[in-house]
């Protein structure tokens, strides 16, 4: 157990967390990011990034992230890895304590912890999860090889996943609420001429079936509900993909960083300043709209040059003080 100030901490290691310690560190301030259990955050389980700037060719997201570490470290980022357990931000310096025991301090903190899949809450869903019912087609989809799956939901994910798994599986049944994809239209176009998709539309997954013969339970269908005309049919398969967006990682915040009702964190306008001065948000975190790796980075280069600006008013105002 230990106790370690630190002038900048950012939270998260995704595109924002990464791109404000290039910044923070250019700066000379020493910046130290503090990542959890997703290093690299999640663009680590996407395949094919084709819409990053500057890189004309297919690129894959692990790369990436793996690019802006080294990039981060290289121009003087500490990395800890830790999970904050708990963050205290109505003292200075702000104080947050790791599950590994340690106490780091700060005096400018840029949060950037992300967003994580949402799942629908059945009781069959929770029970296979890890077992056939999936939220990542990019970590799971090769366990699928020669074998049919589903996937529920209807946005940019779910399209780009279902695409994704005509890569292993023979078949994938998308099951989708309403009788129009939220998804761009490029990608409904591919989606919706690859002969392995079949589309259950105005559908909802009532039951995901399954079995445990051996240790390990497994899928062996699902039942789904028609909204128009309430038909329950039922389907053999082995995987279910559930890709109906995300939930942002703000627990640790709640009653300290003013949320909106989903949790994301409110910023200022034109601004990643929250409510308490020193404190930063970048990436999905405070950004329910556009979510992507290169407004995640965006952001984050905002918040390293509002924490580099905050950091020296808070420098010349101590000066002026002390004189
Ligand atoms: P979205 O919020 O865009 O889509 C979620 C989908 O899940 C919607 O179709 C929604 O249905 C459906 N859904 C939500 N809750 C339920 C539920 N309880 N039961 C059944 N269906 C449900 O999330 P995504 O993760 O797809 O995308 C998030 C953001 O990331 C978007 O801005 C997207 O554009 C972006 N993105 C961009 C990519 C790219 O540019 N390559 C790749 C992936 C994501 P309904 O439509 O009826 O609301």
């Amino acid at each position: 157990m230990s106790s370690q100030h630190h002038k900048v901490l950012i939270l998260g290691s995704g595109a924002a967390g990464l791109t404000a310690a290039i910044y923070t560190a250019r700066a000379g301030l020493e910046p130290t990011l503090i990542h959890g259990m997703q290093p690299g955050g999640q663009m680590t389980i996407t395949t094919d990034v084709e819409n990053y700037p500057g890189f004309p060719e297919v690129i894959q997201g692990p790369w990436l992230m793996e690019q802006m570490q080294a990039q981060a470290e290289g121009v003087g980022t500490t990395m800890i890895s830790d999970m904050i357990v708990e963050a205290d931000l109505q003292t200075r310096p702000f104080k947050l304590t790791g599950d590994s025991g340690d106490v780091y301090t700060c005096d400018a903190l840029v949060v950037c912890t992300g967003a994580q899949a949402k799942w629908l809450g059945m009781e069959s869903e929770q029970k296979y999860q890890g077992f056939g019912v999936s939220a990542c087609a990019t970590c799971d989809g090769f366990f699928y090889r020669g074998k049919e799956v589903a996937v529920v939901g209807g946005g940019n994910t779910a399209v780009e996943e279902a695409i994704y798994l005509t890569n292993h599986a023979t078949k994938v049944k998308m099951i989708h609420r309403r009788d129009e994809l939220r998804a761009e239209k490029l990608l409904q176009q591919r989606l919706l001429s690859n002969p392995k998709i079949e589309m259950l539309w105005d559908s909802t997954l009532e039951e995901v079936l399954g079995k445990q013969d051996g240790p390990m339970p497994e899928v062996t269908g699902m039942k789904v509900r028609n909204v128009k005309t309430d038909e329950v049919t039922e389907h053999d398969l082995e995987g279910v993909f559930i890709a109906i967006g995300h939930k942002p990682n703000t627990d640790l915040f709640t009653d300290q960083l003013e949320m909106d009702e989903e949790g994301y964190l409110i910023t200022q306008p034109d601004s990643t300043a929250t409510k308490i001065p020193g404190v930063f948000a970048a990436g999905d975190v405070q950004d329910n709209k556009f979510r992507q790796a290169v407004t995640a980075a965006g952001t984050g280069c905002m918040a390293a040059l509002e924490a580099e600006k905050y950091l020296a008013e808070m420098e010349a105002t101590e000066q002026a003080a002390a004189e």
